[in-house]
């Protein structure tokens, strides 16, 4: 049988994850290009340490990472499919032949609310640095953290709050902090376990909580509430995120791109996976969308005639959740395709150094050298 051509466009943790699992089940049978403009892999959660230690936030080279699994790197951009030629168009205007192809672009970022700070790990470290430098200095005395209505990464902004917690304590800052989210409870997607763990964290912290709140913020330090407007001197939210609207493929609400139980995209001949935040999965998370490249990628060692017919993804969420003092590990699963079973442990089920769950990722950046990584 010939060799299958792969296109990966994205070299994220999706990209990569896939990447990996690919050549661990198909070796030869494939020949792998990652599409990607970057020359980093940046492991974005730990960027919620960066206000915190100043050197968090950890950067691969991406050619460290993709010469040795033998895939070739293009530097381009995906702009277009044509599922009908099996063709990727590039935004210099190249074509890349494909038999298989994964879409793993990661999500587009806006912000929800012009008024606030917005926490992402492109700015987050020195946006939020200056936050606590206010808190720290009086020249502001409450701080709110808001999680808005839309598709976000809810995660990080409960770890920010906690991490500024657990500073202010040690450092006797007096700070009124208030947490409102648009969620019934909080992380409504990691399950009821995960809910009353992250509650009793937040009272035990002393962080006010407002649950299934839907916020405005009409002007700096202003939040319109269901039942009236709280002042906070600063507030601080997340971005709201989109999916790639990648041309040629469908699109659905907020221009993810739809996935079925294996991953592929419905009406490319099922040639087309998806994976990662691209995706219409309704949460986004590193090893969710770590697992969709894994059912992917045994999906197209299928197509290689590689690997027997792949199994349909059975999501788990994997999360460490960062407190300030000793994290808690929360596991979610979908049960009956309906509820979500949730536990919370105190020990790590899962490598300690893992934030992202990724079964392939997770080894193999273990054993990368140290020194590899570069810190800001
Ligand atoms: C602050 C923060 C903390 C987080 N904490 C956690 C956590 O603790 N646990 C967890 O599991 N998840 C966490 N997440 C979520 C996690 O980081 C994301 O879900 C994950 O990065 C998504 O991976 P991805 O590969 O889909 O997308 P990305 O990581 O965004 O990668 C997208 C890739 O596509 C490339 N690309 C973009 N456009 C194109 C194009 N047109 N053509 C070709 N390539 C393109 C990019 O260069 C990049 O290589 C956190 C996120 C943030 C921001």
């Amino acid at each position: 049988m010939a060799v299958c051509n792969v296109v990966i466009a994205g070299a994220g943790i999706a990209g990569i994850e896939g990447l990996l699992r690919l050549q661990r089940l198909a070796g030869d049978r494939v020949r792998v290009t990652v599409l990607s403009p970057a020359d980093e892999f940046v492991y974005r959660p730990l960027a919620v340490l960066e206000p915190f230690s100043r050197d968090s936030l950890r950067r691969y080279p991406l050619e460290r990472l993709i010469a040795p699994t033998g895939a070739g790197h293009v530097r381009d951009r995906l702009v277009r499919v044509d599922p009908g030629f099996a063709l990727v168009l590039t935004s210099s205007g190249r074509e890349l032949h494909y038999d298989a192809l994964l879409v793993a672009l990661g999500a587009g970022e806006s912000n929800p609310y012009p008024h606030a700070a917005l926490f992402t790990d492109r700015n987050g470290g020195e946006t939020f640095t200056s936050i606590l430098g206010d808190l720290e200095s009086g020249r502001a005395n409450s701080l709110a953290f808001v999680v808005p209505n839309c598709s976000v990464w809810p995660l990080p902004l409960y770890e920010l709050a906690l991490l500024t917690a657990h500073r202010a304590r040690r450092r006797a800052t007096a700070a009124r902090l208030t947490f409102v989210t648009a969620e019934p409870r909080p992380l409504t997607a990691f399950g009821q376990a995960a809910g009353d763990a992250i509650e009793r964290l937040l009272d035990s912290a002393g962080i006010h909580l407002r649950a299934g709140v839907v916020a405005d913020v009409p002007g700096p330090g202003r939040l319109r509430l269901d039942d009236g407007e709280l002042h906070a001197d600063r507030i601080v939210t997340l971005p709201r995120i989109i999916g790639p609207a990648v041309p040629g493929l469908p699109a659905g609400t907020d221009s993810f791109t739809p996935i079925d139980d294996y991953c592929r995209v419905p009406g490319t001949e099922g040639r087309v996976f998806a994976a990662g935040d691209a995706t219409d999965s309704p949460a986004k998370h590193g090893g969710l969308g770590a697992q969709q490249a894994d059912t992917a990628a045994a999906g197209i060692a299928h197509l290689a005639g590689a690997a027997p017919p792949p199994e349909p993804l059975m999501p788990v969420i994997r999360s460490t959740l960062l407190t300030g003092d000793k994290p808690l590990y929360l596991l979610a699963q979908l049960v009956g395709g309906l509820d979500w079973s949730s536990e919370v442990r105190e020990q790590p089920p899962w490598p300690a150094e893992e934030k992202v769950v990724a079964e392939e990722l997770g080894p193999y950046l273990a054993a990368l050298p140290a020194g590899l990584a570069s810190r800001p």
